[in-house]
């Protein structure tokens, strides 16, 4: 394949070694053996720093490689597609560092990306015991330091931090206000290395059902001393700041779910081929042919949607509150729907360790369950959606929204924009390009089907879809703007608004 993203990770795949070589650093055979002792990593991930992949997690502006998130998403599909594990614990250094792209100062950024070019762990550390995903009920303190030495004092734990224990750096929320609330929050970056002795330790390992190599931890800050120059934005900006952030790894949580789905339909495939049954291989069955033909044309449904996330970060980027929280529901709910078929298809053999290529299967599916969990769950994302919902429905209405820069992602061609962070808002104020685009796509379908009938039963489908949107839109135009519960009949409401914008990508 020509396109630059798929060329560079087919070339990085190479360089990593022939995953099914058991004696190779990053097979899948070494996966299992660190997943079988919960043990993290180490040795794979040091293998990607000497390949460099983490120079693609800091932007091109800041020193590093990273000019393109179509690219990012196809290496960490990549390393995903070998191992999750090791995309989980490797990938956080960009989750770790994303909130000083997004808001730092230059030279603090620059700071950042050289950190972890040098193959610092950064990780992220918004989580606490008792909020989960409340995040403006965070307790861990950053108060002003007040005698005479500038900066601020941070108190508090952080706990369920991947790599909070491995991480040198972690950038984290605090409250600043004891007030709280939307502006009450900075996020500090917070150098461990450079902390005082006794003023940090480190929660133990929680042993997970899958990821189980990964450092999944905690830290408690106790009287820790940062200075002036650890906070990331302005001083009660965190919260803003972490809610853009969570907009580009949220997106780029497709990269995980592309994986694993790969490599679940790569197993599910070698069986068919290989399971006799009946004086003849179970592939040459229908219903199973069936089965995995649905499952590849999800998983291309879910390329396309990604490919175009991707590059919506550069083109569409000032309505990525939309495209992130589609992507973060979708891919992950609809790889768990793909894996689920696949358990069924493999029977047994998806359940026994040992058997059918060491037992991978189920590792995969076990890995993945944390993908809908972490980084905004399935109900926050769509929550965030129906938020939006009465003036999406007006702009789709008005058919604003930027038509152009979501044609742009539609077309691998468009070279791309640099990111403007600036760019990134909390909400989509012209309503979704996406959306904007779907009549034009339609009619365009329609008038080459008139010349070419093998396209009648796309252009039929894209007719549908239309009315589907159309009642979609009055449905959320009618929506009771939430004050504070939001109905369930909202959230089925928000998951037909990802199936119809997905569908406007696709076409
Ligand atoms: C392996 C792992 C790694 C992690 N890594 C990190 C990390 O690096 N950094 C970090 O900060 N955090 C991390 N987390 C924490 C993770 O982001 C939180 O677990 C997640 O945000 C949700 O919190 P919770 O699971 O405690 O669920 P809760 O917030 O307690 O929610 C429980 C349930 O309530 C429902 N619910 C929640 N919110 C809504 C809503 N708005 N509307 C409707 N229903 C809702 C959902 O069904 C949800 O499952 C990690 C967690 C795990 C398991």
């Amino acid at each position: 394949m020509e396109h630059l993203p798929y060329r560079l990770a087919e070339d990085f795949d190479r360089d990593l070694g022939d995953p099914r070589d058991a004696a190779g650093s990053f097979s899948f055979a070494r996966c299992l053996e660190f997943d079988e002792k919960e043990e993290f990593p180490d040795e794979i991930c040091r293998g990607l720093e000497k390949w460099g992949l983490s120079s693609y997690y800091v932007p091109t502006r800041h020193g590093g490689r990273l000019s393109d998130y179509e690219q990012l998403l196809q290496l960490m599909r990549s390393v995903a597609r070998r191992d999750l594990t090791v995309a989980v614990g490797h990938g956080k250094t960009y989750l770790g560092a994303v909130c000083a792209w997004v808001a730092g100062e230059p030279g603090q950024a620059r700071r950042v990306g050289e950190a972890v070019m040098s193959g610092v762990p950064v990780s992220l550390a918004l989580t606490e015991r008792a909020h989960g995903s409340d995040l403006l009920a965070g307790e861990v303190q950053g108060h002003p330091a007040g005698d005479g030495r500038g900066g601020r004092i941070v108190s508090g734990e952080k706990w369920l931090i991947n790599n909070a224990t491995r991480g040198e750096m972690l950038s984290v929320l605090t409250r600043t206000d004891p007030g709280g609330g939307p502006r009450g929050f900075s996020m500090l970056l917070v150098d461990k290395r450079k902390l005082a002795e006794g003023t940090y330790r480190h929660l133990p390992k929680v042993r997970t059902h899958g990821i189980r190599g990964a450092d999944i931890s905690g830290i408690v800050l106790d009287g820790a001393h940062v200075p002036d120059e650890a906070l990331i934005g302005t001083e009660g900006g965190g919260i803003e700041t972490v809610l853009k952030a969570l907009q580009l790894t949220r997106t780029m949580c497709a990269a995980l779910s592309l994986g694993a789905a790969d490599h679940g339909l790569s197993l599910a495939a070698d069986f068919v081929e290989e399971r006799e049954l009946y004086g003849r291989r179970l592939v040459e069955l229908p219903q199973a042919r069936r089965v995995l033909a649905e499952a590849a044309a999800d998983v291309l449904l879910h390329e396309a949607l990604a490919v175009v996330a991707s590059r919506a970060v550069h083109t569409l980027t000032g309505e990525l509150s939309l495209t992130a929280a589609v992507t973060k529901y979708l891919l992950p709910s609809g790889t768990e729907d793909v894996l689920a078929a696949l358990t069924r298809l493999l029977g047994a053999r998806a359940f026994l360790k040992g058997v059918h290529a060491g037992g991978m299967f189920q590792k995969v599916e076990r890995d993945h369950r944390i993908v809908g969990l972490f980084d905004g769950n399935t109900l926050v994302n769509l929550n965030s959606l129906v938020s939006q919902f009465r003036s999406l429905a007006r702009c789709y209405r008005r058919g604003t929204g930027d038509a152009a820069g979501a044609s742009a992602a539609y077309d691998l061609s468009v070279p791309l924009p640099e990111m403007d962070p600036a760019a990134l808002s909390l909400v989509a104020r012209r309503g979704s390009g996406v959306l904007a685009t779907l009549q034009d796509s339609a009619a365009e379908l329609a008038r080459q089907a008139a010349e070419n009938p093998a396209r009648a039963e796309a252009a039929a489908a894209a007719e549908r879809l239309l009315a589907v949107a159309g009642r979609l839109h009055n449905d959320m135009a009618e929506a009771p703007q939430p004050v504070g519960d939001v109905p369930p009949a909202a959230f089925e409401t928000a998951r037909r608004y990802t199936l119809c914008y997905a569908a406007a990508a696709v076409l």
